[in-house]
């Protein structure tokens, strides 16, 4: 039973005139004993159907009367122009109810149920986010996300890189023991990895230039609208690299998903409420670089408590953020507030060749990367400072010894790129099933 007309295509105008076979879920029905309006919904849009009982005959006509909100059905008929709401009708010669809704437990997902619901509307989408997937607005975020995935691999495979795979079960910890996942693993104890990057490194000598997308899983307690505790994480690797290189393709990259969107999803985006000029000034401007000292100037000079040393949170990337018009990257971040791996400025060991690129519109960081620390005894030195055991990260070390090379890398939030280019409140809703301290259901 395969499918070859799509209501997007009947909406485009391809089959004025014609016959068609559609099928879909029943959106909103309406009407009377006599005629009924249908609105037929399939992934590519939706259609108004008109059946009525003097052409369809009894039986037809009472099936679609009593098929509730989001029975499957199959619908055949005529496409008619009008200049009605949907542009285009389907004028009924026979339906088929495939998939019945039950009287007893209509869809739950109403206006009222979202008033009425005790936990609140939010609660209420969440609890039911295996059906709510279904609506409007999230599967237009669904859209958006499958373009920025696409994105990203175009991006990197246009220049050679090789998407190269890490464990997910880890011994050590990426960024700080604090929001690791411990996970029982035969009598030991292993953890939920936080970053593709450690195992990224070990390869970086085999393959030079290397990426991948795959979840990243942090414990993190505090509920904020830009954590899950499992994310999408898209990473990169690169030998013979510099912080600027490195800097240049998180760059290259959020410009190449930027401007995906607006050559593949310009309806999503406007259904939205997305301005399309924005989106073209993240494709097409260049992203400023400002120093991390430089931005905690800036922040003391809006009378904002952060003092140097401190990284910077969500509240102070927000206000930073605010006002910009493309994306910036921080650079030089201090030692003290960046994890081992950092390789600490030659010119001034205070601070680390790193860099975060803070999003606009109060959205904040979106990528954090930097140059790794790449010889034997300053990555020792490094580890000893912050107190490691040397153990888990032997392997890393052992990269060291054989053949060490200046190189990077930086990782993107996937989720929150999307959340940043579709306009969304919080990071959950562009993700199907979003995770959180609270929540492993559905
Ligand atoms: P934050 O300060 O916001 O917690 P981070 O400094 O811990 O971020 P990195 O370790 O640099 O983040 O991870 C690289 C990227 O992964 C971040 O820039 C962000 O886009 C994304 N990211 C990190 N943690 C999360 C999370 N819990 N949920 C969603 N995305 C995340
Ligand atoms: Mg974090």
């Amino acid at each position: 039973m395969t499918k070859d007309t799509w209501i997007g295509d009947v909406r485009a105008g391809n089959y004025d005139g014609e016959e068609v076979e559609l099928k879909g879920w029943i959106h909103r029905s309406r009407g009377s004993n006599k005629i009924r309006f249908v609105v037929l919904r399939d992934s590519t849009g939706t259609v108004q159907c008109v059946v009525k009982r003097d052409s369809v005959g009894d039986a037809i006509f009472d099936a679609m009367k009593d098929a509730l909100i989001e029975s499957s059905v199959i619908i055949c008929g005529l496409v008619q122009p009008t200049d009605r709401e949907h542009g285009h009708e389907v004028q009924v010669s026979s339906a088929t109810v495939v998939g019945p809704v039950n009287p007893e437990r209509p869809f739950p997902i109403t206006e009222s149920a979202m008033a009425e619901a005790d936990g609140g509307e939010t609660e209420f989408l969440l609890d039911n986010r295996h059906l709510y997937l279904r609506t409007g607005r999230m599967t237009t975020m669904l859209k958006l996300r499958s373009t920025v995935f696409g994105a990203i691999h175009q991006y990197f495979r246009d220049r050679d890189f090789i998407e190269y795979q890490a464990p997910n079960f880890v011994a050590g910890a990426v960024e700080g023991g604090s929001t690791l996942f411990e996970v029982p693993y035969f009598g030991r104890k292993a953890y939920l990895t936080q970053s593709w990057q450690l195992y990224a490194e070990a390869a970086m000598p085999a393959l030079e230039r290397l990426y991948t997308m795959a979840p990243s899983f942090r414990a993190e307690k505090s509920r904020t609208r830009r954590h899950l505790t499992e994310f999408w994480h898209a990473e990169m690797e690169i030998a013979w690299a510099s912080n600027a290189d490195v800097m240049e393709h998180g760059e290259g990259v959020v410009r190449h998903i930027a401007k995906s969107l607006l050559e593949e999803r310009e309806t999503e985006l406007e259904s939205l409420g997305r301005d399309l000029d924005l989106i073209a000034r993240y494709a097409d401007n260049p992203y400023p670089r400002m120093r991390y000292d430089e931005a905690v100037e800036t922040l003391q000079g809006m009378g904002v408590g952060i003092e140097w040393g401190q990284d910077l949170d969500y509240s102070k990337e927000k206000v930073l953020t605010e006002d910009f018009d493309v994306p910036h990257f921080l650079t030089h971040y201090p030692r003290i507030a960046k994890p081992f791996y950092h390789r600490p400025d030659p010119d001034d060991p205070k601070y680390v060749l790193c860099h975060d690129l803070l999003a606009p519109e109060g959205y904040g960081e979106i990528i954090g990367g930097g140059e790794r620390t790449w010889s034997e005894d300053k990555i020792l030195e490094r580890i000893d400072e912050e107190g490691t055991p040397h153990e888990p990260y032997e392997f890393y070390i052992d990269v060291r010894r054989y053949g060490g090379v200046p190189h990077g890398g930086f990782g993107l939030g996937v989720d929150r790129v999307c959340a940043w280019l579709g306009g969304a409140d919080h990071i959950r809703e562009t993700i199907p099933f979003p995770r959180d301290s609270r929540r492993v259901t559905p």
